[in-house]
């Protein structure tokens, strides 16, 4: 049997009587960037994310680029960031010449630890203008907000939440992620929860001068055509990925619920593993035991499932001869990547993601998987082991 880690063919199935209408459609009108279909689809993602504006840009990396630069961060300037994450996180921040400062992420969630914040903030602030803190929701389980912002809102830093992994999740079964900090980013890379037919991203915040700066550097800093207030880029969103996106919204919900079964399933067949750590259950289970982070309930997504084992290199390999789609989220921290090595944080210590970075792999957890093909992934990972 062969089981790929995401089967975006399968989707397209279920829904191509409805997405190839609105392409003839975009293809008729001829009119390809922003307008009516980005405008809807901005709208759509307001509402869903439960946030007052919600801007259109071309990829989730413009996303965190737009947000960061019209928040003025610069040159001279510091940004919080876990060194867990994809690269486009701290990725940006060197790009606008400010410095990335890492942190240590929580053993449990793989998300940013609240305490390395407040320890990192009180190293740094003396060489660094500290302005921001980015919150990735790893894998599409939320970060712990509440001590963050609490902390965030203490000391005036901005809070940019990295949501591209995890549009539709929730902090405590209350707010929707990317609607509680200053700004949330989102991916529409394909292989997202919602995943587009090429590149784009969305920015939503709630902050009315901030929508209207990101509007207006999204194209080139012009309000009028020609007469650029300042500098800006072009991070445009483009028609025929806002209609695919409006189509495939509608089913986003019923997608999420079957990858959170299929994790709950996964979570069955690997509890009687001891050598297996499965992904921190938070949402289902009440009874998790009382953690300052686990004790919360939050509908995780799971754009990732991923498993931890010390012999994740060797498993890797099995799964590959098996067959089975599998990666490993993410390989090399960013305080050990080579383009960070001049990074002052890169040197501090990190026992947590240097650990995790070594032991993690991500297995097919897509919707469209079926109980026979997630039943041979679990069995010859318990073989395996
Ligand atoms: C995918 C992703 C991004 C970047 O999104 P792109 O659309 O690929 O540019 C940023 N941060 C995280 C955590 C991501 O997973």
């Amino acid at each position: 049997m062969k089981v790929p880690l995401l089967d975006l063919k399968a989707q397209y199935e279920s829904i191509r009587h409805e997405i190839e209408p609105v392409l003839l459609k975009v293809a008729e009108d001829q009119a390809f960037i922003l307008g009516p279909e980005v405008e809807a689809l901005e709208q759509n993602i307001a509402n869903y994310i439960g946030a007052k504006y919600a801007v259109g840009v071309s990829s989730g990396t413009d996303a965190l680029l737009l947000a960061m630069m019209a928040l003025g961060i610069g040159e001279g300037d510091g940004v919080i960031v876990p060194t867990f994450s994809f690269f486009a996180t701290a990725g940006v921040v060197a790009r606008l010449n400010a410095m990335p400062i890492f942190v240590d992420i929580d053993p449990e969630t793989y998300n940013i630890d609240p305490v390395g914040i407040e320890k990192a903030y009180a190293k740094y602030k003396g060489d660094v203008n500290i302005k921001a803190i980015v919150t990735v929701h790893l894998f599409g389980q939320a970060a712990h907000m509440k001590p963050i912002m609490e902390f965030a809102e203490a000391n005036g830093l901005h809070v940019i939440e990295d949501a591209a992994q995890a549009i539709g999740s929730a902090y405590m079964d209350e707010r929707r992620v990317g609607s509680i900090g200053t700004a949330g980013c989102f991916s529409f890379f394909p292989s997202k929860n919602l995943g587009a037919f090429g590149d784009g991203g969305v920015v939503t915040t709630n902050d009315e001068e901030l929508a209207h700066k990101m509007r207006l550097m999204r194209v080139h800093g012009a309000e009028k055509r020609y007469y650029h207030e300042m500098i800006g880029g072009n991070f445009r969103l483009d028609a025929i990925q806002a209609a695919v996106l409006n189509v495939k919204r509608k089913y986003l919900d019923s997608w999420h619920e079957s990858r959170r079964k299929n994790a709950q399933k996964y979570n069955e067949l690997f509890a009687s593993q001891d050598d297996i750590v499965t992904p921190a259950s938070v949402y289902e289970d009440d009874s998790s035991p009382l953690h300052p982070f686990t004790s919360l309930r939050f509908p995780h997504i799971y754009n990732q499932y991923s498993i931890r084992t010390p012999r994740r290199d060797q498993l890797m390999a099995n799964l590959n001869e098996h067959g089975i789609g599998n990666a490993v989220y993410y390989p090399v921290p960013f305080h050990e990547q080579k383009c960070f090595a001049d990074v002052p944080s890169a040197r501090d210590a990190f026992p947590v993601a240097d650990q995790i970075s070594a032991e993690i792999i991500a297995i097919p957890v897509y919707p469209e998987l079926t109980s026979d093909m997630q039943e041979y992934v679990a069995n010859t990972i318990k073989s395996f082991l």
